[in-house]
Order: structure tokens, then C-alpha cells, then sequence
């Protein structure tokens, strides 16, 4: 007997059916052998053959949180047609009679956006609808090129940009954002051939939120990417966002610290806003501290001039570089230069374009 022909089985696969959450039921011996609605949509499968799930028994991060029933929460991994990943989910074990109990697997998401945002990236990973652009950052005072930053770019089925506020946020705490992180670094060799080809001398900065670095496997993903690619010292270099995230930040500091030592300097971005402190300044071998957008925006207002002030002072007395983003008129790229600010970026100066465009600014 299959397990969806029996009768508690039927009654719970009808109550789920139409759940905003995404669940799968899994036997032990055959794997998937139903999936709800939501499941399909996040994953965008009719067919339940383009979906796997690795055994789990055996998992180790597998855990058990609660004895009342055999309810526990896991990483599961999870092969979709063309990409394999780690998925937040909550197993319910289900005994359907003494010997036989399936497994009840509901997907982990905060809300109805962020399972938007799972389907998103998991279509654009399957599809190689992941790209980068370039922003130019720029010496105020001379207008030399200095530094470029990289944005991600992905698009839906349609071919339209997912803006990245809208997804990046909820997705990157999910394992699956390595994929992303992954792919974009493959998208990145090609400007490294470019600036070689061109013996051009500018930093290329990534963006990486606080989260993604702290991982296991970052460090040494960045650092084989650096010998791989054979770059050398100030090729690379890392915009880290989301500082909230850097709870320990001894960790960080010896982290950060070895990354800086193989030539990736580090820039702390969004200074200034949301929980962006100014003890990170002390604490972290930042070289770089990019001012959030939020200035620029009210640049010509005396109070923020003078918090602009206060952030110059630091940075020079801390020989640190300092960098406001955002920039969108003459007048706030003269107020910044006036106060003393060092490097610019924003729509006044360049906007962000795809490599094939930007290599043409050459
Ligand atoms: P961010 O790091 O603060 O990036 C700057 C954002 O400001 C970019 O938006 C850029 O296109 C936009 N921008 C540039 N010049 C101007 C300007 O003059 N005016 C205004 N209003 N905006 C300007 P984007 O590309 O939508 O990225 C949004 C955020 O997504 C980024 O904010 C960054 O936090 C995140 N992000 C972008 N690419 C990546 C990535 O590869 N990895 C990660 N983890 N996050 C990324
Ligand atoms: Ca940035
Ligand atoms: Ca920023």
C-alpha cells in the first residue's frame, strides 16, 4: 500500500492540500510521494520525479527539539532538477500504523514574500537568469576612477530585474543564497579578464552580507577564488553589509583580519544606518567606510552636513577612506567634496551597467 492510499494519510492530504504553507510527504522507502500546492509552486514542479529528497534519518544536522511525538527540525537536502541545496524545514514523524510511518515535511518560511523569494532564486539558479552590474566609485576631487561595485541582478521569467530589496533580505539567511553567492562570483571572473586584458588598476568590490561571511566555507571560497583567478592584492574587495548579523565579533575581526592579509580589503557599507556601529570602526580591519545613501539624500540639510563632518573627522584621524553613495545631483557631489568627503558614487557620476556596456566606457 502506498502511503497516500490510506485513510489518515487521505484525510491530512486533503487538509493540506490548499495550506499557504509548502508540505511534502515523504516515505521511508520511496521517497516523495505527495506534495501540496504551495510545494509545487515554490519549486515549480508538477512532477514529483524532479524532486529529491536526500535520506534524512541519517542527516547529521538532523535534531531533535521536542519528545513529545517525533516532531524536529533539520536542514534537509534537496535535489531539484538541475541544482541541489539545503532546505529550513520541520519534520513531522507520522505513524500510520505500528510499523509503517511516513514523514511529514512542511518548508520553513517567515511569510508569503519570502517564499516569493525562495521560488525566485531557486528559478533563477535552474535558469542562469543571475548577472552582475558595475558601478563606477570615483575620487571626488579628481573624478579618477577608483573602485567599482558590483550589484546583483536577477531577473524573472519575463526577463524584468527583481529588485533586490525585495529579495535579497528575505533570502539571504537561507543556505540556497550560497548558490547565488557561487554563481555571481562566476559571473565576477569576467571583469578580472577584462581589467587584466586592460591593465587597469581599480578594486572590484563585492557585496557580502555579515551573515554570508560568517559562514564556514566563505573564507576559503573568496580565497580560492582570489588564486584562481590569479588576482592580486586590491583586485578584490568585499562591501560587508547587515552588521547586525556579526554577533561574534572576535570571530569577525580574526576573520576579516585574514582576509585583509591576502589582499581583500574590506569596506563597511551603509555606515550610518540601522545597526551599522561606530565601534565596527575600532574592531574590524576596515579600510573603507561607505556612507549610507540616506546622507546623500539629505545632504543639503545643516544637520546631516554636520554628521557628515563628524564621519570625515573619524575617518581621517582613523586613516580610513570614506565614500558616499547615492550621489544624484552636481550639488550633493560639490557638498561632499566640500566637506571634505573623499570618494563618490551614484547616478550623477555613473550608473550601474552590465559588463558588456562598461567594458565599452574604456
Ligand atoms: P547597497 O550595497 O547599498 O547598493 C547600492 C544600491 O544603490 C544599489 O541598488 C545601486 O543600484 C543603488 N544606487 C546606486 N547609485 C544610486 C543613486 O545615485 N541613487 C539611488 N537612489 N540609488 C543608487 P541595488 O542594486 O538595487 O542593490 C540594493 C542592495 O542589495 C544593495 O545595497 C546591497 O545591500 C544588496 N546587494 C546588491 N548586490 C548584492 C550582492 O551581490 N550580494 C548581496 N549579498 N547583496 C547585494
Ligand atoms: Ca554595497
Ligand atoms: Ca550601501
Amino acid at each position: 500500500m502506498t502511503i497516500i492510499e490510506d485513510q489518515q494519510a487521505k484525510y491530512l492530504i486533503k487538509s493540506l492540500q490548499h495550506h499557504p504553507s509548502p508540505y511534502l510527504i515523504l516515505s521511508k522507502n520511496t521517497g516523495i510521494e505527495w506534495m501540496n500546492k504551495s510545494s509545487q509552486y515554490v519549486f515549480d514542479t508538477s512532477n514529483i520525479e524532479d524532486i529529491n529528497i536526500t535520506p534524512f534519518v541519517s542527516h547529521g544536522t538532523a535534531k531533535k527539539i521536542e519528545a513529545i511525538g517525533s516532531s524536529f527540525q533539520s536542514d534537509l537536502e534537496l535535489s531539484l532538477r538541475k541544482i541541489k541545496f539545503l532546505l529550513r524545514s520541520r519534520v513531522h514523524e507520522i505513524p500510520l500504523d505500528k510499523e509503517e510511518s511516513f514523514f511529514l515535511v512542511e518548508v520553513l518560511a517567515q511569510s508569503e514574500a519570502a517564499l516569493d523569494a525562495l521560488k525566485n532564486t531557486i528559478a533563477c539558479l535552474e535558469n542562469d537568469r543571475i548577472d552582475m552590474a558595475y558601478q563606477k566609485q570615483y575620487d571626488l576631487k579628481t573624478g579618477d576612477l577608483v573602485s567599482v561595485e558590483t550589484l546583483l541582478r536577477l531577473r524573472d521569467e519575463a526577463g524584468n530585474i527583481i529588485p533586490n530589496d525585495e529579495l535579497i533580505p528575505l533570502i539571504e539567511g537561507e543556505s540556497l543564497f550560497s548558490l547565488v553567492v557561487i554563481a555571481s562570483m562566476q559571473k565576477l571572473k569576467e571583469i578580472f579578464v577584462f581589467k587584466k586584458e586592460k591593465k587597469l588598476d581599480f578594486t572590484v568590490f563585492l557585496n557580502i552580507s555579515a551573515y554570508t561571511a560568517m559562514q564556514e566555507n566563505f573564507c576559503n571560497l573568496i580565497l580560492d577564488f582570489v588564486s584562481e583567478n590569479d588576482l592580486n592584492p586590491g583586485d578584490l574587495g568585499l562591501e560587508i553589509t547587515e552588521t547586525a548579523e556579526l554577533e561574534d565579533r572576535t570571530r569577525a575581526a580574526e576573520y576579516f583580519e585574514k582576509l585583509q592579509k591576502h589582499g581583500i580589503p574590506l569596506a563597511l557599507d551603509d555606515f550610518g544606518a540601522g545597526y551599522s556601529s561606530l565601534s565596527y570602526l575600532r574592531d574590524l580591519p576596515i579600510t573603507l567606510v561607505k556612507l549610507d545613501k540616506n546622507f546623500s539624500q539629505t545632504v543639503s540639510r545643516e544637520d546631516t552636513q554636520e554628521l557628515v563632518k563628524f564621519v570625515v573627522t573619524i575617518c581621517k584621524n582613523m586613516d580610513l577612506g570614506m565614500l558616499a553613495e547615492g550621489i544624484e545631483t552636481k550639488e550633493e557631489e560639490e557638498t561632499f567634496t566640500k566637506l571634505g568627503c573623499q570618494k563618490g558614487q551614484g547616478y550623477f557620476h555613473h550608473r550601474p551597467q552590465f559588463l558588456e556596456q562598461f567594458k565599452e566606457e574604456f
